[in-house]
């Protein structure tokens, strides 16, 4: 990538005139952080509601599949802190990392105030110790909301000098998320262990009891049932409050608070199932005849069970987070730098803007920076997908994460942390992928009332068995409203749509296509036009002079060295065109004076004391000369698809010049491919039309809106997407940024403007058309996947439920045993999360180099 990606603003970089209501006025921030202890969508729904009621928040986005939060809030309102503290409150946790510092200049306890107080104050940071003594600040933070060189300027700006120590757990980002998943797992796996080996002896004795008869008689001949009992109640207690503590710690602040969530079902469940056998147990005369029964088995079970979905769960999960993976461990480690004349390796996180870098064969570019000496080819096809190596030499960009090949080069550092590119891109990806589209807010308005109603249910299921059931009545109440309770667990709903959208936005990282907004992934899968930019997109934005006739009485070196004096001052890929061909031919270039560019027409200006204009013939007829002259030359250069360009000096027509811009090689191919997904492909240029229909022929193109100024691009987009079709436009320059708003979903290339990407929700990281089909193609693959796992989900509480609740019994003495309610809901949970990672087979339509 050419340019840096600013994430920052998720807002549509577009002219106020044309703001729609997504915009979001100046001012906004928006924060991506790490919320734990979700455990289904409903938390989410807490989570979401507890954000949205600070004061300042414009926008919240909480994903479970990826456990991250994503708000948007105005800068002057609220800050990082209040946010954090928000989530805290609504009794989940962020993850905090501790940073240590060594402070200098302190010399009493004002001091350590005064430093406390200004790292305190900064957003992000969540406590903060400086000690006097060590001369040491440990503050702890949000990872992701702060750079710890910020922290270090903060410091500087209250009169002290401090300086990143290291971060106290050492680990990288990567190793450290690593670290958490692992902690994560192996936590889990110790309590379903210890919850399997204490159940599995209540379930095997009740289970061969049950079907034994004449092991039975031997258990109550010798052991006695009352004493079997109490073995059981042993068991069972050390599952139910061993492994089992996990749902109480989690279910019951949420219970309290009134938004139940998934644990506060188990919780119920189990709770009701233990204490009832308990009951039976210990005081069997407080319970009417017939109904003293022990259910044990069935709440120890069912935390086996549960936690035997969340084992798997959190497997899954690890899986489907791999390509940001894949990206974090791009990022370097150390850097090689040079200060006060030594060299030194020091952790990456240390280098500060303006350190000088030195860059060894092989090795990795740390940060973003510009090259000061040296010569080398860099290997940037991770972040560009162009598998050419770059030559860097003397003023060239760096991009932190690609490789150093053959040469040794020293370079500046000029963006570190969260600013690099690679950086940028690891927060796009995320975002993406926690990102919630459309078809997910119907599934939330489901889920946030389906844990409540739920409960109703359990209590109604209750009620009824208890008054109209058969004897014994207050057993048949129990296990029915306990096995509503564990079926209905909306474990599975709330996994259907993050986890496909993890995938999927994860595959398309892979491809080399980022998601700057997740809506899009639904969006791109409802296209009728893509409407495709010219210059820059379809061709390689590279044109070169091929033509050039002057008027009978000029002499044409004296021509091509005036204009390209005059084009030397543009920056249109036309201009540079005419100053290559000049430079190529050794022409001394002149200094030009009174510059004037006038987007979609051309230039004037002055150069040696004459008034040159170069541009298209709209420009000629606006300056009211008469181009008829060269009509023969023309109808021949835009036959063969290329651009013709006037010259006037002095008011007069002196020349007529003609570029070409060579189709991309892998257009074709991707045009094909759109036409074979039914889809109508359109362009837009201020290209000369007859230039633009010859190029569009060549290429099958059906529709073509030619000579449209740089302002019209958005209303040509506005017409197309009349008769209600859907837009998709792919564009790269600064004059597509309307455009690329205006669509339905607007697609930068990766290798163009800031200013177009900042416009798109999608970024091509090369500018290899085919992704275009393949983004696409993943939309529908994505989406589908999506509705399999709603489908699943919600079909399995329907048909479950009832069943659960009893339904079946009175006509086909059917009942579900709250055991394999259990089992069904991990199952389905684990079956939601299988079919979201059969996305990973996704294969694009079209091969692109990057892969
Ligand atoms: P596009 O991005 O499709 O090339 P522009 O709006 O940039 O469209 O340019 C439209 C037309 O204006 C060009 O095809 C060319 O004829 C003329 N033009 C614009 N800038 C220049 C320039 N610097 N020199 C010569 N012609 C120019
Ligand atoms: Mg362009």
């Amino acid at each position: 990538m050419k340019n840096s990606i600013e994430t920052d603003e998720h807002t549509k970089q577009i002219p106020a005139s044309e703001a729609d209501p997504k915009t979001a006025p100046k001012g906004t921030d928006s924060i991506l952080f790490d919320v734990e202890g979700m455990h289904c969508a409903s938390c989410v729904n807490n989570v979401e509601k507890a954000i949205k009621k600070v004061q300042g928040v414009e926008d919240v986005t909480v994903n479970l599949a990826t456990e991250k939060a994503t708000v948007s809030y105005r800068t002057g309102e609220t800050d990082t802190t209040k946010i954090v503290d928000a989530v805290e409150q609504a009794g989940y946790q962020t993850r905090v990392e501790t940073l240590q510092f060594s402070v200098k200049g302190m010399h009493c306890a004002s001091c350590v105030g005064n430093v406390e107080g200004a790292i305190l104050r900064t957003p992000g940071v969540k406590d903060v110790s400086v000690n006097l003594a060590t001369e040491k600040a440990t503050v702890r933070v949000i990872p992701g909301t702060i750079n710890p060189s910020k922290l270090v300027e903060i410091v500087q700006d209250a009169g002290y000098q401090a300086e990143l120590i290291n971060e106290v757990d050492r680990a990288s980002q990567t190793d450290r998320q690593k670290k958490e998943r692992e902690q994560e797992l192996n936590s889990i796996k110790q309590s379903l262990m210890i919850a399997a080996t204490f159940s599995i002896p209540i379930f095997l004795i009740e289970m061969a009891s049950h079907f034994i008869t004449p092991f039975h008689s031997w258990l109550s001949a010798s052991v006695g049932m009352q004493n079997l009992y109490y073995l059981f109640f042993v068991l069972a207690s050390v599952v139910q409050f061993g492994p089992g503590l996990r749902f109480y710690k989690q279910g019951w602040p949420s219970l309290r608070r009134g938004t139940p969530d998934m644990n506060s079902l188990v919780m119920l469940g189990t709770t009701a199932a233990y204490g009832y056998s308990v009951v039976a147990t210990f005081f069997p005369q407080v319970l009417p005849s017939g109904t003293v029964n022990v259910y044990f088995e069935a709440s120890a079970v069912i935390v086996t069970l549960i936690l035997s979905g969340r084992y798997m769960e959190a497997i899954a999960k690890g899986r489907t987070s791999e390509s940001i993976k894949r990206l974090l461990s791009l990022q370097a480690k150390n850097a090689r730098i040079i200060r006060n004349g030594k060299e030194m390796e020091v952790p990456v996180e240390q280098v500060q803007i303006g350190d000088t870098i030195l860059v060894r064969p092989g090795e990795k570019i740390p940060v973003d920076g510009e090259v000061v000496d040296g010569d080398s080819y860099v290997d940037e096809s991770m972040i560009s997908g162009e598998p050419i190596p770059v030559h860097k030499t003397k003023g060239d960009e760096m991009v932190g994460g690609t490789i150093n090949k053959n040469g040794s080069i020293r370079f500046k550092a000029t963006k570190i942390g969260a600013d690099t590119v690679l950086a940028q891109i690891i927060k796009m990806v995320e975002e993406a992928q926690g990102s919630k589209l459309p078809i997910q807010s119907l599934v939330n308005k489901v889920t946030s009332y389906f844990v409540p109603a739920v409960i109703t249910l359990a209590l109604l299921t209750f009620g009824i068995w208890f008054i109209w059931g058969p004897d014994p009545a207050l057993t048949f109440a129990l296990v029915n409203a306990v096995a509503v309770l564990i079926i209905a667990c909306p474990c599975a709903m709330g996994l259907a749509t993050p986890t496909s959208i993890m995938v999927g936005t994860g595959k398309a990282a892979e491809m080399g296509v980022l998601f700057r907004q997740g809506d899009a992934l639904q969006a791109l899968r409802n296209t009728d036009v893509i409407v495709l930019d010219k210059t820059g997109t379809l061709t390689k934005g590279e044109p070169e002079l091929t033509d050039f006739e002057v008027v009978e009485g000029y002499e044409s070196n004296k021509i091509l060295q005036l204009v390209a004096s005059a084009e030397n001052r543009s920056e249109h890929p036309i201009a540079e065109a005419i100053v290559k061909a000049a430079r190529d031919k050794k022409v001394e270039l002149a200094e030009a004076d009174d510059f004037n560019a006038k987007p979609g027409f051309g230039i004037e200006t002055t150069v040696n004391g004459t008034r040159v204009f170069v541009g298209a013939d709209r420009f000629m007829t606006q300056l009211k000369l008469d181009i008829s002259h060269f009509d023969e030359v023309r109808d021949h250069l835009t036959k063969e698809g290329k651009t013709p360009i006037y010259v006037a000096m002095d008011d007069k027509l002196v020349a007529v010049m003609a570029v070409a811009d060579p189709i991309k090689e892998s257009t074709p191919a991707a045009i094909k491919e759109l036409h074979q997904l039914d889809l109508k492909v359109a362009m837009i240029t201020g290209d000369n039309e007859q230039t633009a229909r010859a190029i569009a022929n060549e290429l099958g193109i059906d529709e073509v809106v030619a000579e449209v100024l740089p302002e019209d691009k958005a209303n040509a987009v506005k017409q197309l997407q009349s008769n209600g079709r859907k837009v998709t436009f792919v564009g790269d320059g600064i004059n597509d940024a309307p455009a690329l708003a205006q669509a339905d979903v607007g697609i930068a290339i990766g290798t163009g403007t800031d200013v177009a990407i900042e416009s798109a929700e999608v970024v091509l990281m090369s500018g290899d058309l085919r992704n275009v089909p393949n983004a696409i193609a993943l939309s529908n693959s994505t989406i589908r996947n999506i509705k399999e796992n709603l489908f699943w989900a919600f079909v399995y509480n329907i048909i479950l439920i009832p069943l659960a609740a009893g339904a079946l019994y009175p006509a086909f003495g059917i009942l579900l045993s709250p055991i394999f309610a259990a089992g069904a809901m991990a199952v389905s949970s684990v079956f939601v999360l299988g079919n979201a990672l059969r996305l990973k087979r996704f294969r694009p339509p079209m091969k692109v180099v990057n892969g």
